[in-house]
């Protein structure tokens, strides 16, 4: 089975669309949450989503969106373009991501968006943080989003204070010997310093996973922002990738 993993789109439907087809014959998607937030077209990745996803989890953009977060939390251009975001939601998405689960457990598989130990908002940067969460999940793998940035912790790497690891592009490898945070990096937004767009293919009988980065039309993005009237810092770090 193919798995198409994807996370943090942030409503740039470009990105997504790019990945979808630079991905080819998938039988499933999994997708880590941050659907919308920033970027200039919630509702068609809420539609292309919903329509395709076997498994969405929720993340703190969308919760932003629902009204489930204080948005003090936010940076300033964060905060607007989360009110523009609900000021475009219809009902239906907005039911849609009412509905989204904050973890999921599939076969030897656990999603959420930030960690298992707080699936909303704890960022897995640092190998002590990974570490520590490998507590809080069962299961041998386990998919998070959230920082914007690939990467792969092993436990026991981890808990030696080894950084998450980046496999080669394009180069499947498996995830044997150990349990394992694995984070596809940000469709929609990266932020690793690559602009290009990020996502992972997945196969669980084999437990092979392939990381890949895509360049898309950013300019083209970056134009829908600006015509939204969206935040400037948000469309100039989207060539930049930070
Ligand atoms: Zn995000």
């Amino acid at each position: 089975m193919r798995v198409l993993l994807i996370t943090d789109i942030h409503a740039n439907l470009t990105a997504l669309e790019a990945v979808v087809a630079d991905a080819g014959p998938v039988d499933v998607v999994w997708c880590l949450g941050d659907v919308v937030g920033y970027g200039p077209n919630p509702n068609e990745c809420c539609t292309w989503v919903e329509g395709h996803a076997e498994i969405t989890v929720v993340g703190n953009h969308d919760w932003a969106a629902l009204g489930r977060l204080d948005l003090d939390d936010f940076n300033e251009s964060a905060r607007q373009a989360t009110l523009w975001t609900v000021e475009q939601l219809t009902p239906h998405a907005y039911q849609w991501l009412d509905a989204l689960p904050n973890r999921f457990i599939e076969g030897e598989t656990t999603l959420v968006h930030g960690s298992p130990r707080h699936p909303i908002w704890e960022y897995l940067l640092r190998p002590a943080q990974a570490a520590a969460n490998f507590e809080y999940f069962d299961t041998d793998i386990c998919f998070v989003g959230h920082t914007h940035a690939p990467a792969i912790f092993q436990e026991e790497l981890a808990r030696l204070g080894e950084p998450g690891y980046v496999p080669p592009y394009g180069e499947p490898i498996t995830l044997s010997g150990g349990r394992f945070l694995v984070n596809p990096g940000s469709v929609g937004q990266p932020r690793d310093g690559d602009p290009r767009a990020a996502y992972a293919i997945y196969e669980p009988e084999t437990r092979t996973i392939e990381f890949r980065r895509l360049a898309y039309d950013i300019a083209k993005v970056q134009g829908q922002m600006r015509e939204a009237g969206l935040p400037e810092p948000l469309v100039v770090r989207l060539a930049r990738g930070l």
